[in-house]
């Protein structure tokens, strides 16, 4: 399978209200190019400086996620472009990012990152520092940043009743905090949940931007990236 059919391949099993992101992480200019040419124009890196170079060297109207943990001091190279930052899990990191977008004179969209899954090594916030940070009058001050929804990963495991869980507890929390923080607004609205080992659980539970790399372009290399 081409990288253009995988992705034909994925729009086709993915419901119309499911974003699909491809995740280029590791892969050279020349994969991205052939998923632009097959029509993606939404892709996820996972490292600043990599998501920086691509950016510069590839097509201007392809939007640029970032999905992995973010350094307060590296938010300066991605605020002026950067689509969507999935993996906000701090009110320091909030506020960086609101000061960066400041300079640029543009709102910079985020998700908050949730921890739901059962390994500790995984990053995110608990429910109750999700509450602490919106209730903050220090969030409620800032004017750069948007929060646009809730981000997660399940454990990693073969266990789907036990990914399922995760999810609809990932779901369930972004409905609670849309309905107690965000209602009568539709910017809260995205839950980006789901991989290539998961991502048709995550888009039953509810997903609206699924992040898939392997799937589209096979295995990742990391000796060679
Ligand atoms: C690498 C990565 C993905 C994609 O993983 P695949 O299993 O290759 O689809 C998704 N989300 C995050 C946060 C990642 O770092």
């Amino acid at each position: 399978m081409t990288i253009a059919e995988n992705i034909q391949h994925l729009k086709q099993e993915l419901p119309d209200n499911v974003k699909l992101l491809a995740v280029s992480k590791t892969h050279p200019d020349a994969f991205i190019m052939e998923a632009y040419r097959a029509g993606q124009r939404i892709f996820g890196e996972n490292k600043v400086q990599e998501l920086v170079a691509k950016h510069e060297r590839l097509p201007k109207d392809i939007q640029w996620h970032m999905i992995g943990h973010l350094q307060r001091n590296k938010v300066k190279y991605i605020a002026p472009f950067v689509s969507l930052i999935h993996s906000v899990d701090s009110l320091r990191l909030l506020k960086t990012i609101d000061k960066e977008g400041q300079k640029n004179n543009r709102q910079i969209k985020c998700l908050l990152e949730m921890h739901v899954a059962k390994e500790d090594s995984k990053f995110g916030l608990s429910e109750n520092s999700l509450r602490d940070i919106l209730e903050s009058t220090e969030y409620q001050e800032l004017e750069f940043v948007k929060i646009a929804g809730l981000m997660g990963m399940a454990t990693y495991t073969d266990d789907k009743e036990q990914i399922k869980q995760e999810f609809d507890k990932l779901k369930a929390y972004f409905e609670q905090t849309k309905t107690t923080y965000f209602s009568g607004n539709d910017q809260f609205k995205e839950l980006s949940m789901g991989m290539s080992g998961d991502y048709l659980l995550a888009a039953e539970a509810g997903s609206t931007i699924v992040r898939i790399g392997s799937l589209i372009f096979g295995a990742r290399n990391y000796t060679k990236a």
